[in-house]
């Protein structure tokens, strides 16, 4: 149990990504990441030293205690007090998006935060690259997971991002919905290492969803365009960052 790693907590917005995109919600950011994805849009809750800020593309070391966006130990309570604060989420439940850096490596910690927010009645979606089977306790709070395993454009070795025990584990939850990520390599990721992935780790194509690369609404349509057809055509479904297309990078929204 104890204290958490946090990054952000903020809200109301809406989800941008995925099957639950468009949702009202409120996000807990947690600090933290063991993955290191060149692409990364919150690379503030990770590049905090020489050798991670040297593997994202931009190459920007952040300062870990930076006090809007850095790191925070918080206790499960002021947590709750900050939600609280943002939104009536005991009264007025809503969907809480538990996003990352990596949620999942803070399982123990996370229990106490996540088991209130569930009993006063909101959703608990967990954002996870699904390097981890979740805990018992863990899975009992969680209405959802958004797996996002990471292909080989992540940049990370396979062996760090590629773990089927853990996808299998988050698949037989029942609550696991998947997204993958696609770059301009759209056509190799796809018929390469996203059927893969399916195939050997038995995921069901329904709930299988692609997205574009990048942090531009613009190039992120035109991206989508290019794999949609062939998306559709093996079952799976296209997903956009919402909340770009809405407010840019803004990272509160
Ligand atoms: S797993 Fe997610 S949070 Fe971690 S580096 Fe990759 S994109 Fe960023």
């Amino acid at each position: 149990m104890g204290q958490l790693k946090i990054s952000q907590v903020f809200g109301p917005t809406i989800q941008g990504e995925g099957s639950a995109a468009g949702r009202h919600c409120l996000f807990v950011r947690t600090f933290h990441c063991p993955l290191e994805c060149e692409w990364c849009d919150t690379p503030y809750t990770w590049a905090v030293t020489d050798a991670k800020a040297a593997a994202h593309r931009d190459g920007f070391k952040y300062e870990r205690d930076e006090p809007g966006y850095g790191l925070k130990r918080m206790e499960p309570w002021e947590v709750l007090d900050r939600l609280l604060a943002l939104w009536d989420v005991q009264d007025r439940p809503t969907v809480i998006v538990v996003s990352g850096g990596e949620p999942m490596v803070q399982q123990p910690a996370l229990i106490p935060l996540l088991h209130t927010l569930a009993e006063w009645g909101n959703e608990v979606h967990v954002e996870t690259a699904g390097i981890l089977a979740p805990l018992p306790e863990f899975d009992a709070c969680v209405t959802q997971y958004n797996v996002s395993p990471k292909l080989a454009s992540s940049g990370n070795r396979l062996s760090k991002r590629y773990r089927p025990a853990a996808l299998e584990a988050l698949r037989d939850t029942g609550r696991a919905w998947f997204k993958f990520v696609l770059t301009s390599e759209w056509e190799a990721e796809l018929a390469g290492e996203v059927d893969g992935i399916v195939r050997d780790c038995s995921l069901d194509a329904r709930r299988v969803m692609v997205m574009p690369e990048g942090a531009e609404a613009e190039g992120n349509v035109r991206l989508a365009r290019k794999f949609a057809d062939a998306a559709t055509r093996r079952g799976y479904g296209v997903s956009f960052r919402t909340h770009v297309l809405l407010w840019g990078n803004d990272r509160d929204r």
